[in-house]
């Protein structure tokens, strides 16, 4: 874990970077200050209404600059105009753990800063919110879906854990393995889509015809593979499969849990600005295009609380360790300050919450919203919206 040295510039850096999203939010959309009066209301209603929970990572992380900065507004008008009068807005979130995406992700899922190396297809050491939600509400597989980004995710669905494990997470669908799976052995017209990590020297990882999904999880799916495939010839990002699969379980198979990793904007690596804020863009119009959905689909609407945050930010420009926007290498309080979103029934709408938090904190608060006992979680619930 990070340790964050006490009356460091570091700490004063996180606070500046928490002070500025309040002041550009209040700016842009008026919202206030969080207060707790709304705590009691919060549960009462959610016990009347039931609950789904939906889970988005703004994948690969963005900046202050080219999100909530009045310079980066207009990459995100969709969060800002329609969704933040409906949240909860934190503007402080710090992670302490590991700066890399399946890492920072199981982190984020198991509610515990996770250690094993990022570039390893591992199981996470701690339950999963999706084990817990599982074993103590005696929901089936089906119930609780993680879409993730690339192959390093496979195992982000269940964890090592002697009480847990295999068997009792998430389903886990991988978009590219599904498309990779119906390409008939042709990669080439789907090459950009399966391209299996921004990280990698280009050309490496994309995912082959032989790196079939389970038919298991086809089977679970029950989607037709012609119309997906025909999807994917109308898109250029992969996290746009992942809107189609997330749009597809919500209409056909309403689960009460699902966990979606975006992972576009980390397009970033490859140092061109515009891919990168064009991938903003586009995360911030998916994120509405899933609320939308959550607010048209019976089985959703009014019962659903909805999250969103990044698994982490990207270096500043003037940190002499990184290079600016294109990685999150460096550590600096830009990389380790995000911030996280929270809508539902009962959660105080048009609302900021200024005080530190950490991204472990997501796990103990969605336990309590599933009834559910996170009893390894190392992180906090956020009380503001319980
Ligand atoms: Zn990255």
């Amino acid at each position: 874990m990070f340790e964050i040295p006490s009356g460091s510039d570091f700490l004063t850096q996180i606070a500046q970077q928490s002070v500025s999203r309040r002041r550009f939010l209040r700016d842009m959309t008026g919202a206030g200050a969080g207060l707790l009066i709304g705590a009691r209301r919060a549960s009462a209603l959610r016990r009347e209404y039931g609950q789904k929970t939906i889970i988005v990572t703004f994948g690969g992380g963005a900046r202050d600059q080219e999100t909530f900065a009045p310079e980066g507004q207009r990459y995100i008008p969709r969060i800002l105009m329609e969704l933040i009068p409906r949240a909860t807005f934190y503007t402080q979130v710090v992670n302490r753990g590991i700066l890399g995406h399946y890492v920072a992700n199981a982190s984020l899922a198991t509610g515990c800063y996770e250690s094993f190396n990022n570039f390893q297809s591992i199981r996470p050491e701690n339950p999963t919110i999706f084990e817990y939600f599982r074993q103590d509400r005696r929901r089936q597989a089906s119930d609780v879906w993680v879409i993730a980004p690339s192959n390093g995710f496979t195992s982000i669905g269940e964890s090592g854990h002697p009480a847990y494990g295999r068997g009792k997470g998430a389903t886990v669908v991988l978009p590219k393995a599904l498309l990779a799976g119906v390409s008939g052995g042709s990669e080439r017209p789907f090459e950009s889509l399966l391209r299996d990590s921004h990280e990698g020297p280009v050309g490496a990882g994309v995912y082959a015809s032989t790196a079939r999904q389970d038919e298991a999880i086809r089977d679970l799916l029950q989607i037709s593979m012609s119309d997906f495939k025909a999807h994917a010839q109308s898109v250029s990002s992969p996290d746009e499969l992942s809107l189609y699969i997330a749009l597809h379980l919500m209409r056909s198979k309403a689960p009460s849990l699902i966990w979606i990793t975006l992972h576009d904007i980390d397009i970033a690596h490859a140092g061109a600005f515009s891919l990168y804020t064009d991938a903003i863009q586009r995360t911030d119009r998916i994120c509405a295009e899933l609320v939308r959905a959550m607010d048209q689909e019976p089985e959703y609407k009014g019962q659903t609380n909805f999250f969103i945050l990044p698994d982490f930010g990207r270096d500043a420009d003037d940190d002499p360790s990184g290079n600016g926007f294109q990685h999150h290498r460096s550590g600096d309080a830009l990389c380790r300050t995000t911030w996280l979103l929270a809508m539902g029934p009962g959660i105080r709408e048009n609302t900021t919450v200024d005080r530190p938090v950490e991204s472990i904190d997501l796990v103990p608060t969605v336990a309590k919203m599933l009834a559910c006992d996170a009893r390894f979680a190392q992180g906090r619930p956020l009380v503001e919206v319980l």
